[in-house]
């Protein structure tokens, strides 16, 4: 009689248990479910082949604070926020927990669907097209430019596919593969193991600047890219920039796609380093204000965003000498949409600005992209 009494209170207590897994599960897959339903995408047909040349910086870790405390520091506006079509984008992954991360942010930009936190423009096991293999379809150059390690998360997003960001072998073997034209980053120590590999596959390897001939595919790995006072060895991402826009308009004078990386805004907010951080991004908007102005006479879409906001930075209009560490209020991401700036040179920002809504989601970056690098006769 005991007995059957405790079977009862256990059996209910377990069936208790099972409805409230369930409920919890239902209640997290429907979380998943509506955020891919509530992305509204904008119609971007109107930006088809309104440029040449396409270049996307993204800085990673970049929050409208960021900007706003470097402008402060450094007394000065950023050149980028001059780009008249500006808004904000939305980060969010497909991951139910906490915000994006920089995998999940880049495959959005890269392929237009949102994606596990961790995952490399791949999904269920397949392989998504990416903006790069796109833009090589079309007949345009193609070439991926960061401050970080190449096998980093947001250029391997841009060039490869993985389950996996740390899945480094696979990244290195899919970019080896990938027929991307230029590639310029750190990593060494990781790519020399693959020197060979990228040589049979037509690439000149490189770790000097100023040894690269660029006359065939060319893959320049460094030790580090610098914030300042860079070398040849040791370059910053102006000289890196410099480098893959002559680059480009000597091989591919009809057009190109280039993607841009300052990662250092990231990687410095992760360690609430408010100097460290303005420095890289200040050295990532120079890169993108001589892009400007060397290719003035071009036909260039420039968009300029990130993929997260890293530190959950304040800005109150702090001057130069309140610039501290303590701004920052969290050593990780948060969910903060982040801006954009873009400027396409054939037409007036306002123009542009009337072709993209204020808010746009992170895919958003992928079909703007893929408009830009669409030519117009074969629509
Ligand atoms: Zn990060």
């Amino acid at each position: 009689m005991k007995t059957s009494k405790s079977v009862k209170i256990i059996s209910l207590i377990l069936i208790i248990a099972i409805i409230a897994v369930l409920g919890v599960s239902a209640a997290f897959a429907g979380i998943s479910v509506r955020r891919r339903l509530n992305t509204v995408h904008g119609d971007y047909t109107a930006l088809t082949g309104l440029a040449d040349k396409t270049i996307l910086f993204i800085g990673d870790g970049m929050g409208e604070n960021h900007v706003k405390a470097t402008e402060a520091y450094y007394g000065d506006k950023t050149y980028f926020t001059s780009f008249g079509a500006n808004g904000f984008v939305t980060t969010y992954s497909n991951s139910i927990t906490g915000p994006t991360d920089s995998a999940a942010a880049a495959s959005a930009m890269a392929t237009g669907i949102k994606y596990d936190n961790g995952e490399v423009s791949r999904r269920d096991g397949k392989f998504v097209s990416t903006v790069c293999e796109l833009a090589k379809e079309n007949g345009y150059g193609v070439g991926i430019v960061t401050t970080d390690n190449l096998y980093g998360a947001t250029p391997a997003a841009f060039s490869s596919h993985a389950k996996n960001r740390n899945d480094t072998d696979e990244i290195v073997r899919g970019q080896i593969s990938g027929g991307i034209d230029l590639y310029l980053g750190a990593g060494k120590d990781v790519y020399d193991n693959y020197r060979a590999d990228f040589e049979n596959a037509g690439y000149e390897f490189v770790s000097d600047l100023n040894a690269a001939s660029g006359e065939r595919m060319v893959i320049g790995v460094f030790d580090e890219v610098v914030a300042c006072d860079g070398s040849d060895e040791k370059p910053t991402l102006e000289m890196l920039t410099d480098f893959a826009t002559d680059f480009f308009e000597r091989n591919f004078p009809d057009g190109y796609f280039l993607m841009v990386e300052g990662a250092h805004i990231d990687k410095t907010s992760h360690k609430n380093d408010i100097e460290g951080m303005v420095r890289y991004l200040k050295s990532f908007d120079e890169s993108i204000k001589n892009t400007a102005r060397k290719l003035i006479s071009e036909n260039v879409a420039f968009i300029v965003t990130a993929d997260h906001e890293t530190g959950g930075l304040k800005y109150s209009s702090e001057s130069r000498y309140e610039i501290v560490d303590g701004m920052f209020t969290s050593k990780n991401h948060t969910s903060a949409n982040v801006p954009y700036y873009i400027r396409i040179t054939s037409k007036p920002d306002d123009y542009v600005s009337d072709l993209i809504n204020k808010v746009i989601d992170n895919t958003d970056i992928y079909r703007i992209c893929k408009a830009l690098l669409t030519r117009k006769n074969v629509v």
